[in-house]
């Protein structure tokens, strides 16, 4: 079992990382919605724009599953089963569910 003060250090981390994604989220959204206003651009330049904003919507499909990851792993910290490997059910050491806070598996179940 994890102790408080464990949780509260993945806590942080997690919370650091929602808010780092809702700052990219943000970014990305501006992005892509300047690249629409300038969709009159010559082809070569449109298509250049296009992969460009594509890259975008993908960093922020990704983002949002992330987030919303990350959302599910604040709700489920609390719970006893968090840092319990689904497989083994042996514990993950912190130091792995420190770097991987959504880990649901220890290194060996992988
Ligand atoms: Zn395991």
């Amino acid at each position: 079992m994890m102790t408080a003060e464990e949780k509260s250090v993945i806590r942080k981390r997690v919370r650091h990382e929602i808010q780092t994604l809702r700052e990219s989220i943000e970014t990305l959204t501006d992005l892509i919605s300047d690249d629409e206003v300038q969709s009159d651009a010559n082809d070569w330049f449109t298509s250049k724009e296009n992969t460009g904003k594509e890259i975008n919507k993908q960093a922020l499909v990704k983002a949002k599953q992330r987030l919303k990851i990350l959302n599910e792993v604040l709700k489920r910290i609390d719970s006893p089963a968090y840092g319990i490997c689904t497989v083994c059910k042996k514990p993950i050491p912190f130091e792995r569910m420190k770097a991987m806070p959504t880990a649901t598996r220890c290194l060996s179940c992988g």
